[in-house]
């Protein structure tokens, strides 16, 4: 019987994500892409009947409000809703999966727009309600969260009777010719980077100043770049799955007109995230400010040069120790040619759609929620390689 598919969300990763379950149809079927703004659903719609000549419906909604999330899940029959829309909307859609009894997956865990906070307690919390509706909350399906948790599942499944350590590296070496502008949405981006730094050793989690700790990475096929050490979300549910591990840790690269611009910001007060009162109106910086910022979708015809994205673990196999690097490159403006879409976006959708396909596809049932390194790694990396993100392995020095 054939399936419908609802994606709530038409940015940039969106435009990827409904490219891609199109060029799926076979598993994907009918599919709607919904988002506050019905002409960014129209335009993507547009674009996807002009280049591969299938039709995708669309609609609008608030997904803030569970009840009109509810009636369009029951109106398209979705099978599955796939939130691409912001961390805010995490906690409703996921009620809106609850009332319908319908499966769900997102890329970026829940934030509450006052605090800039993520984690993934709340969602994690639904776990017992979705049990009970019998359906599978998928959580983190992109790429960092998504295919990095799949990284070190993999790497344990096949490379390790214990890992010890890992450290998620993450490059965007695009360049898109502005001065200053991020490459999915500019709120979430900047509320992350300007936060704290925190990794985990030993059981605790140690806090660094932003931006505190720097190391070069040689990146292949990108070359060395500085790399910052961020707190970034997968590391909360990799640390209670994957055995043995005595520390994780998560890097970015930055250049330094990047953060120049953002410590000027910042230092100026424009990554605020309370209301502040402009002659008689209240406005919050940081969303003023992602106003102004270039649109990341906007991105895709400008970017050019790779992204590369992996994770170097180290432990014990059969008793000897080992250190294996895997990563994903990417060129961004291959990128657009499939999709209209600069790498970030690319990476990031890709994943989604792929994690999307194997639960529709009934390759990973379950009920409840889980993050990805719970689930089998084998199917997944199978469909990097054959639905653009290929990867590699390579055996370092230990
Ligand atoms: P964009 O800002 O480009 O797009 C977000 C879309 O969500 C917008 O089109 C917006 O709609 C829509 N939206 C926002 N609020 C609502 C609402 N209340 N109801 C319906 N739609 C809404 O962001 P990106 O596409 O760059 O990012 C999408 C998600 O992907 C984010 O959660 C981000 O954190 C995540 N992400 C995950 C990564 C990973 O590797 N795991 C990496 C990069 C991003 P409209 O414009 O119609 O108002």
């Amino acid at each position: 019987m054939s399936k419908n598919t609802l994606i709530i969300g038409a940015g940039g990763v969106g435009n990827v994500v409904a490219f891609k379950c199109a060029m799926n149809k076979d598993t994907f079927g009918n599919i709607t892409l919904a988002s506050r703004t019905l002409s960014k659903c129209d335009s993507i719609a547009k674009n996807i009947k002009d280049k591969i000549g299938i039709s995708i419906d669309i609609a609008s909604v608030d997904a803030d409000d569970t009840n009109e999330v509810v009636k369009l899940i029951q109106t398209t029959k979705a099978d599955i809703v796939i939130n691409v829309a912001l961390p805010y909307q995490d906690l409703t859609i996921m009620d809106a999966c609850i009332a319908t009894k319908v499966d769900y997956l997102d890329t970026a865990n829940y934030e509450h727009p006052d605090t800039a906070k993520f984690e993934y307690k709340e969602q994690w919390a639904k776990d017992g309600t979705f049990k009970e509706a019998g359906i599978m909350g998928l959580l983190g399906s992109g790429f960092d969260p998504g295919a990095t948790n799949m990284f070190c599942a993999y790497a344990q499944k096949h490379y390790f009777d214990e890992i010890h350590t890992i450290d998620i590296l993450d490059c965007n070496a695009g360049d898109h010719g502005y001065p200053f502008a991020t490459n999915f949405n500019p709120e979430i981006n900047l509320r992350e980077v300007s936060a704290k730094g925190r990794y985990w050793e030993n059981g605790e989690w140690i806090e660094t100043e932003p931006m505190e700790i720097m190391q070069v990475w040689d990146y292949p096929e990108v070359g060395p770049k500085d790399s910052y050490l961020l707190y970034h979300e997968e590391m909360e549910s990799l640390v209670k799955h994957i055995k043995g591990l005595k520390r994780i840790r998560f890097f970015m690269t930055f250049g330094q007109s990047y953060l120049t611009h953002m410590k000027c910001l910042e230092n100026v007060g424009m990554l605020g995230i309370k209301e502040v009162e402009h002659k008689g109106m209240k406005i919050v910086p940081i969303e003023f400010l992602s106003t102004l910022l270039p649109d990341p979708a906007s991105l895709g015809p400008r970017t050019k040069g790779k992204t590369n994205i992996g994770i170097v673990a180290e432990g014990l196999k059969d008793g000897k120790k080992r250190k294996i690097y895997i990563y994903q490159v990417k060129d961004h403006e291959e990128c657009y040619a499939e999709v209209m879409s600069q790498g970030v976006s690319y990476t990031t959708g890709v994943p989604a759609m792929i994690g999307a396909k194997l639960i529709l596809d009934g390759i990973w049932s379950g009920k409840g929620v889980f993050n990805m390194e719970q689930l089998d790694p084998n199917p997944f990396m199978e469909l990097m390689n054959t639905q653009g993100l290929p990867w590699k392995i390579k055996e370092m020095e230990a």
